[in-house]
């Protein structure tokens, strides 16, 4: 055999497990369907400004450790995720804090924005949520769900908000203070340079194949090494044969506007169900709208980000987490565990709904198991 390890995908959980196999003195080929290095969060500049071409990224960890080793690779900056709600035309700010609160029912103190949640919560006499609207509805009260949760929701996820997990929603915060911090995070920010120098960091001195689909060449690429990396989707690999996981796609219309400021804010959240898109991100914001010298920058690159439900064909984004796909994801588990020669990783390979410090903490414990 050429190399001690396969590693088919170059995103984190890939980059990670590459840079550690090497690093232990094991020889390492990566290979990658895609143009590209860095899976999902792949940056590309255009007009000096790094854009997300598979969706906006802000790296947000409470885990030290995986801050620690993430920051080996890339200084990052101070960026803090603060999303706007644009509910036809009126805006809340996000996450649901003092301001969501004052604009929506004009309470002032904490103590009256707390009664009116109570007060919204019994009315529709919740004890135990069982799906998303009811979590919601016992978090933040109707008026909330009902103008940034419900059609986000349903646009994001293309199903009923009865229909969907309650833990899609606990994730978002809801504070009694001004805190505009959308995230409950110790460390925050956005590698300088772009997510892809970070990654290309990670994979120096590693052999790279770009533009190669490793389940078209299985054969030819399984014989060049003893164990396989899998990170791409863990139905895919089986040849979908006990059936399809279901994931929701998205698609980015990426445009170029000469001008300085469309929107102020890194991301727009369009909460309503008539709009088609479900946000707009302005790359600029998360490095300040400057250059890396400080400068300016004239132009702006916006993304529409429209969901959609995937088909064979299109990149899967999110795993829906479901009872259902839960069930299909664990009879998939069991033919991977008796794979003995492939590791299944990452978002896709372990079809689970993983940040991106989830992603490296796994990587790193794979690493310290496998290595
Ligand atoms: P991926 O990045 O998907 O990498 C898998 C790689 O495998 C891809 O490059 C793919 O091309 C390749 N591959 C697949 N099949 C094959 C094959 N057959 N042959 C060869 N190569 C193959 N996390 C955060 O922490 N903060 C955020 O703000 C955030 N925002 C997000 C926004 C969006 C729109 C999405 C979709 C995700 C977001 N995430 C965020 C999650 C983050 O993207 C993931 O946690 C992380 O990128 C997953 O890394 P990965 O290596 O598991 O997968
Ligand atoms: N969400 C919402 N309104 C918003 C933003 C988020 O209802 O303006 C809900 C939505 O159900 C989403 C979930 O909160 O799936 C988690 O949001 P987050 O921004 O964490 O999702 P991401 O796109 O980062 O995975």
């Amino acid at each position: 055999m050429k190399y001690d390890y396969l590693v088919v995908g170059s995103g984190l959980y890939g980059a990670v497990f590459a840079h550690e196999a090497k690093k232990s003195g094991k020889s390492v080929l990566v290979v990658d369907k895609r143009p590209n290095i860095a899976g999902n969060v792949y940056t590309e500049k255009t007009e000096g400004i790094h854009v997300h071409k598979y969706g906006a990224h802000i790296f947000h960890t409470n885990n030290k450790k995986v801050w620690e080793y993430i920051t080996q690779f890339a200084e990052f900056n101070r960026f803090t995720n603060s999303p706007v709600a644009n509910y036809r035309g009126e805006l809340y700010s996000l996450p649901f804090n003092m301001y969501t609160f004052n604009k929506m029912w004009g309470v002032v103190t904490p103590e009256e924005a707390e009664a009116k949640i109570e007060e919204q919560r019994k009315e529709a006499g919740i004890t135990t949520p069982k799906n998303l609207e009811e979590q919601a509805i016992s978090l933040v009260g109707r008026d909330i769900y009902e103008k940034l949760i419900r059609g986000y929701t349903e646009k994001q996820w293309g199903r009923d908000c009865k229909d969907l997990p309650a833990f899609i929603i606990k994730r978002l915060p809801v504070r009694l203070t001004f805190d505009n911090n959308y995230f409950n995070a110790l460390y925050q920010g956005i590698p300088v340079g772009g997510y892809t120098k970070m990654v290309a960091n990670l994979l120096d001195g590693i052999e790279v194949r770009l533009n190669t689909d490793y389940l078209e060449q299985k054969t030819e690429l399984d014989a060049l090494a003893d164990k396989v990396v899998y990170t791409g989707p863990i139905d895919a690999y089986f040849a979908y044969k006990l059936g399809t996981l279901e994931y929701r796609s998205v698609r980015f219309e990426t445009e170029t506007l000469d001008k300085p400021n469309f929107q102020g804010n890194a991301a727009v959240n369009y909460t309503d169900r008539e709009t088609p898109w479900t946000r707009i991100i302005e790359h600029k914001w998360f490095e300040f709208g400057k250059d890396e010298n400080g400068n300016d920058l004239p132009k702006t690159v916006i993304s529409r980000e429209y969901s959609s439900e995937w088909k064979p064909g299109d990149e899967p984004y999110y795993p829906v987490n479901d009872e259902k796909n839960g069930a299909l994801y664990a009879e998939y588990k069991k033919l991977a565990d008796a794979e003995t020669k492939v590791i299944f990783g990452g978002r896709l390979g372990e079809y689970k709904y993983y940040d991106m410090d989830a992603v490296i903490a796994s990587a790193l414990e794979m690493c310290e198991r496998e290595l």
